[in-house]
């Protein structure tokens, strides 16, 4: 095995939706930074997972993040052809401003930001071990053939399930009751404005009583018909039940439990009369999970603080969606109500009690009703930029991150097109 050692100012392990983002930042700031990332493409859930429509960006009345993360969408919509959604449509409750981007597209231009931003992105590494070090972390990753050594001045633990912070033993929270996840797959092959509804819904109904299909297959079925599925092209359509990405037999169980799930699903489409030449067009290789770990911050973001919008005193970003609860029944969703923009604080990205150790995506530390909103993926690219920002700063004044001023945190991620809460709610680009 090659032995490889290496010196940065940040190491972002996790190069998914908030790595990507914290790693440009730290880059463009000036860091020497480096991304350990386990798949073999940047973006995480949203490439490799297939969960490519962001959300939010915008409030009903304004544009609430914008920065890097903004940057590398508008990058990709110019070079794909989603539609943007309907920004007239201004309900104040649920904006519904999801932006469909291509998920290929998001991965090159991430890509190329990365290098062009001279971050070292080491693919196919997982991190492997963390330990204090004077004046920071060691940290090894593993990949095939190699062990690498990094000793790393600051470290942002960007995989979701706050694994660095587990390694280290620092707290984490998990319930017994997990969301469930969703393997990405589309179908295509057929014109659902053909269909017959009522016959597609006695075949469905049939081959759930038969066992042809099974409870999670379609996870509207409780209040939706088959063919709003077949409308949507199964496209976010299917539940697994228990998914779990925190280890590698858990993730596998994930995957294998939702292809079988898509096979069934094809199999069934294909008995529908005018389905009879069905196929799937996309299918990704891994389950996207919704909740795993959070972290125990030095802030908790709560229910009451996301619904009622709080604006805290070190807030970084905007964060904003429904709280949406995804169950072996369907979702549970309560809105926000209208005009209110929750925001992040710093605190909620710092694991309790830690120095040179941050954390953004949806691991990050909040109870589980607030999780279910601020996961969402304009949220962790903001939560990303933040960090970044923290990091880097923090190796440029020599002191720990968490001790630089929030001014000088604020002030840096205007500078890079940041939008930054203020304490009366307004945005201060
Ligand atoms: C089915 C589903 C539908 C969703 N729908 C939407 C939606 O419509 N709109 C929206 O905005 N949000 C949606 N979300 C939420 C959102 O996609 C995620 O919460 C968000 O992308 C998580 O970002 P993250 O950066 O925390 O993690 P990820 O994007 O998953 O990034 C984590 C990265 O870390 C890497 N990694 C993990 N562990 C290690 C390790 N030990 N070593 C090295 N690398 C590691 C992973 O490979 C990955 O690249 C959905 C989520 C799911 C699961």
């Amino acid at each position: 095995m090659e032995i490889l050692q290496d010196d940065v100012d940040v190491l972002v392990v996790g190069g998914g939706t908030a790595g990507v983002i914290a790693a440009l930042q730290a880059a463009r700031a000036g860091a020497k930074t480096a991304i350990v990332e386990m798949a073999g493409q940047l973006g995480g859930t949203i490439t490799t997972g297939g969960v490519s429509a962001p959300a939010y960006f915008f409030s009903p009345d304004r544009q609430i993040i914008a920065g890097i993360g903004w940057e590398l969408v508008l990058q990709t919509k110019a070079l794909d052809n989603t539609p943007w959604p309907d920004f007239s449509r201004r309900n104040p409750l649920r904006p519904s401003y999801h932006i469909p981007i291509n998920p290929a597209v998001y991965a090159l231009v991430a890509e190329e930001a990365a290098l062009e931003a001279g971050i070292d992105v080491h693919y196919h590494e997982i991190l492997n071990d963390i330990e204090r070090y004077p004046g920071g972390w060691s940290v090894q990753s593993v990949g095939k053939g190699i062990l690498r050594k990094t000793l790393a001045r600051e470290v942002i633990d960007c995989t979701g399930d706050a694994d660095a912070v587990g390694i280290l033993d620092l707290p984490r929270e998990r319930g017994e009751l997990r969301q469930p996840g969703t393997l990405e797959f589309r179908l295509c092959g057929y014109n659902a404005d053909d269909l017959d509804v009522e016959v597609v819904q006695e075949h469905f109904e049939a081959a759930m009583q038969d066992g042809d299909l099974q409870p999670g297959d379609f996870w509207r079925a409780e209040d939706r018909l088959f063919i709003e599925f077949l409308r949507a092209r199964g496209v976010n359509q299917q539940h697994i039940f228990g998914a779990d990405s925190t280890t590698a037999v858990t993730q596998s169980s994930a995957n294998v439990k939702g292809r079988r799930a898509v096979l069934r699903l094809l199999r069934f489409v294909r008995t529908l009369p005018g389905c009879e030449q069905a196929t799937l067009d996309k299918l990704y290789p891994i389950a996207a999970v919704r909740e795993t770990y959070r972290i125990v911050g030095e802030t908790k973001i709560t229910y009451d603080d996301y619904i009622s919008g709080r604006i805290f005193d070190d807030a970084v970003c905007y964060t904003l969606y429904f709280i949406d609860v995804h169950t072996e029944h369907g979702v549970e969703q309560e809105f926000i109500p209208a005009r209110r923009v929750p925001t992040i604080p710093l605190g909620s990205l710092i694991p309790k009690g830690s120095k040179r150790l941050l954390v953004a995506g949806r691991s990050i530390s909040s109870d589980r009703l607030a999780h279910s909103a601020l996961r969402v993926e304009a949220s962790c690219m903001a939560m990303g930029q933040a960090v970044g920002a923290a990091a880097a700063l923090g190796v440029k004044m020599g002191v720990p991150s968490r001790d630089v001023p929030i001014e000088a945190i604020r002030a840096l991620l205007k500078e890079h097109d940041a939008i930054v809460p203020t304490m009366d709610g307004s945005e201060a680009v």
